[in-house]
């Protein structure tokens, strides 16, 4: 085919691990710590990070999430000039304590920094957080607006037209991380 597997499912491993220990490492008073991911695999990624500081930790941390996308999920016609804007489908976010939390957002993949913008107003519009840091397992470059994750797994440069095969064995039967030129 015409995928190259950058991570495989150890290395996928490894890079939660490491993610999970970094957040710890930016929360010397976790109490106030609350995850939210993007659906469907920044939401998965985000339960992941949560067994993980479970375990770091001893505590639960509160974990929401958020369904966000574009209308057109094909990222070859997304670039319209800027015209083009994610929709918020649903929030779960009822129950999670924002206020005065310190927030990590979770996603999958970074590209043009929208979803995220939006995944940021969204969270304001429930409740105020001290801070909303963001991790993501891929950032592919590309960036439209000034947003830059805290925590990254991999940066993996990308041509536009290529695409971050993200798959996760709660949903894909297989953690990887593919690159797939098309
Ligand atoms: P952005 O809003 O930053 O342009 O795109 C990020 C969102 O679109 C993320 O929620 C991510 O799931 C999805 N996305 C963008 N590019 C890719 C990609 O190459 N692979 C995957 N799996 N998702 C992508
Ligand atoms: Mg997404």
């Amino acid at each position: 085919s015409n995928e190259t597997t950058v991570l495989d499912g150890d290395d996928l491993a490894r890079t939660l691990a490491r993610i999970a220990h970094e957040i710890v490492e930016g929360h010397p008073d976790p109490s106030a710590l609350v995850l939210v991911g993007i659906h469907t695999r920044g939401a998965v990624i985000a339960q992941r990070l949560q067994q993980r500081l479970a375990a770091l930790l001893d505590r639960e941390v509160p974990l929401g999430d958020l369904d966000i996308s574009f209308y057109r999920d094909d990222l070859a016609t997304r670039g319209d000039g800027g015209q083009d804007a994610p929709v918020i489908h649903a929030t779960h976010l009822d129950g999670v304590p924002l206020e005065g939390a310190s927030v990590v957002l979770v996603d999958d993949v970074l590209f043009t920094g929208r979803t995220i913008r939006s995944a940021i107003e969204a969270i304001f519009d429930y409740g105020r957080p001290d801070r909303v840091q963001l991790a993501v397992l891929v950032d592919r470059g590309h960036r439209e607006l000034p947003i830059r994750a805290d925590y990254v797994g991999k940066n993996l440069p990308t041509a536009v037209a290529e695409r971050v095969n993200v798959r996760v064995a709660e949903i894909d039967g297989r953690d990887e991380i593919a690159i797939e030129r098309r």
